[in-house]
């Protein structure tokens, strides 16, 4: 077990239900600590970074579309085991197959509406804390 920090995006469908709230109770639940929090609306730029595995699908412009479609809030939490337990908190990309009981499972709506993203390895957290978040805005 190891104490991890993890990145999580708050996305335009968690933020448009008003979600914000019961998605970091369930994280606060696990004893999740928040060390970074910023709200911001992404550019297409770093939409294109993120998302560099899904750039040449034909529906990554719906992606860019939806995810700028409202501002949205970034996270940084932390805490043990966080990226693999948060995951979990999650469920699959896919709402419609995400069992109740996870975050997208209850409240996503299909593959691209799944409420908030979270960084799968120790390696794309890193990446994604940088991409996000000024050294001095994480309280580590
Ligand atoms: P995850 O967010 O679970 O790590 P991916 O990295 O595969 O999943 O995809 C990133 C995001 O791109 C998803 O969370 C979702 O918003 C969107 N997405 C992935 N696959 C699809 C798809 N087939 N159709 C529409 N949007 C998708």
């Amino acid at each position: 077990m190891m104490i991890e920090t993890t990145c999580i995006i708050l996305k335009p469908d968690c933020m448009e239900k008003r979600l914000q709230g019961e998605v970091i109770r369930r994280f606060n639940e696990q004893g999740f600590e928040i060390v970074g929090c910023k709200m911001d609306r992404l550019s297409e730029e770093i939409l294109k970074e993120h998302y560099a595995h899904l750039v040449d699908k034909p529906f990554f412009p719906e992606i860019v579309a939806f995810m700028r479609s409202r501002p949205v809030i970034f996270l940084a939490i932390r805490g043990e085991n966080s990226i693999a337990t948060i995951r979990d908190l999650l469920g699959p990309t896919d709402s419609t197959i995400a069992p109740k009981g996870t975050i997208r499972g209850d409240f996503g709506t299909d593959k691209m509406r799944n409420i908030a993203h979270a960084s799968d390895s120790a390696d794309s957290a890193q990446q994604e804390l940088r991409r996000f978040f000024l050294p001095e805005e994480l309280f580590i």
